[in-house]
C-alpha cells in the first residue's frame, strides 16, 4: 500500500514542495510513496516546479483506508474532510500544534523554525540521502517563501543555514535575486478574480469555537492593491456571509516595507481592537512590521476570542 503525502488545503509552495521531498526521501529509503495535494497550486508554486522541472503532484482529496504523511500542517480544519478515517503515520510541520489525533504511534518531526523544507533538509541528512540538484532548487525557493526572503519574524538561523546549504546543492549563486524574482511573480494580480485573490492563501482556523479565516497575499509593492482595495472588502464581506464565519481577515502584506494592511470583516471588531490596540477605520488597520500570520496573527487573536 502506497503511502501518501501532503500538505494543508489551499496549498503553498512550501507544502507542495515538501510533499515531493518527503516522497523522495521515503522512496530513497525503500517505502513507495507518493506526494499529492489537496487543491490547485498558486502561481508563485507554479514558477518554482517549472524552474526546476518538477511535476505537479496528483490532485488527491479523500484519503480513506490510505496511509498517509501530512507536510506543513496538523490542524482537521487544514485537512481532508475524510481524514479521520486515515491512517496518520507522520507529520513534518513547522506550526502551532493542531487537533489532529492519531490512533496509532506516529513519526513527529516539528519544530518552530521558519519553513517546513528546513525540517526536511535536516531530515535527509539524519537518514544521510542525498538531496537531487532540481529538489533543493525548489526546497530553497520554499524557505524562501515562507521567510519571506529571510525577513519574517519566523526565519530562524537554522533556515538561512539550510537555505545556503541547498543553494550549493542546486549551485545557484544568488538565491536572494531568485527570492526576489519569486515573490514578482507572487506579486502578480492584474486580471485576477478578487475571490480568487482572497482565496489564493487563505486558512480557516476553529479559535475556540468561532469559526475565522484569515487570507495573505505578500506582495513588493501594495500599491497594486490601490484599485481592488475596496472590491476586497466587499468579498471578504461576501465570505463571511456565505460561509458563515465570525471573522474573516485579509492581510495585504508589503514585503519590502515590512509591514501589512489587514483588511477586517468580523463580528468582533471590538475585540479585533482590542487585540491589536488599532482602531479599524473603512475596515482596514495598518500594522507596522507584521509579516507573519502564524507568529503575529493568529497567537495574537486566538486568546482575544476565547
Ligand atoms: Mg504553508
Ligand atoms: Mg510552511
Ligand atoms: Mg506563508
Amino acid at each position: 500500500m502506497a503511502l501518501y503525502i501532503f500538505g494543508h488545503k489551499i496549498p503553498d509552495s512550501d507544502s507542495i514542495v515538501a510533499a515531493l521531498a518527503m516522497a523522495y526521501l521515503k522512496n530513497a529509503l525503500g517505502i513507495e510513496a507518493i506526494a499529492v495535494r489537496q487543491g490547485d497550486i498558486n502561481p508563485e508554486t507554479k514558477f518554482i516546479l517549472e524552474k526546476f522541472d518538477l511535476e505537479i503532484p496528483e490532485l488527491k482529496t479523500s484519503f480513506a483506508n490510505n496511509e498517509v504523511y501530512l507536510t506543513d500542517f496538523s490542524d482537521i480544519a487544514q485537512a481532508p474532510d475524510d481524514i479521520g478515517k486515515a491512517t496518520i503515520i507522520g507529520i513534518v510541520d513547522h506550526h502551532k500544534l493542531g487537533d489532529l489525533t492519531t490512533s496509532t504511534p506516529l513519526e513527529c518531526w516539528i519544530r518552530p523554525v521558519g519553513c517546513t523544507n528546513t525540517i526536511i533538509k535536516e531530515m535527509f541528512d539524519y537518514y544521510e540521502v542525498e538531496i537531487p540538484k532540481n529538489l533543493a532548487g525548489a526546497m530553497m525557493c520554499a524557505i524562501l517563501s515562507d521567510t519571506v526572503i529571510f525577513k519574517s519574524p519566523t526565519c530562524t538561523k537554522l533556515d538561512t543555514k539550510i537555505t545556503k546549504e541547498l543553494a550549493s546543492i542546486a549551485q545557484i549563486e544568488d538565491y536572494k535575486a531568485l527570492g526576489l524574482e519569486m515573490f514578482k511573480v507572487k506579486s502578480a494580480v492584474d486580471g485576477t478574480p478578487v475571490r480568487e485573490l482572497v482565496m489564493r492563501d487563505y486558512k480557516p482556523f476553529d479559535m475556540n469555537g468561532l469559526k475565522v479565516g484569515i487570507g495573505q497575499l505578500e506582495v513588493v509593492d501594495l500599491s497594486i492593491f490601490d484599485d481592488i482595495k475596496d472590491d476586497l472588502l466587499i468579498d471578504i464581506k461576501a465570505l463571511k456571509e456565505e460561509k458563515g464565519l465570525d471573522t474573516v481577515l485579509l492581510l495585504l502584506t508589503d514585503i519590502i516595507k515590512m509591514g501589512s494592511e489587514v483588511l477586517v470583516s468580523s463580528n468582533q471588531e471590538e475585540t479585533i481592537e482590542k487585540a491589536f490596540d488599532k482602531k479599524i477605520v473603512d475596515g482596514k488597520f495598518w500594522l507596522d512590521g507584521c509579516l507573519s500570520r502564524k507568529k503575529q496573527v493568529v497567537p495574537v487573536l486566538e486568546p482575544a476570542f476565547a
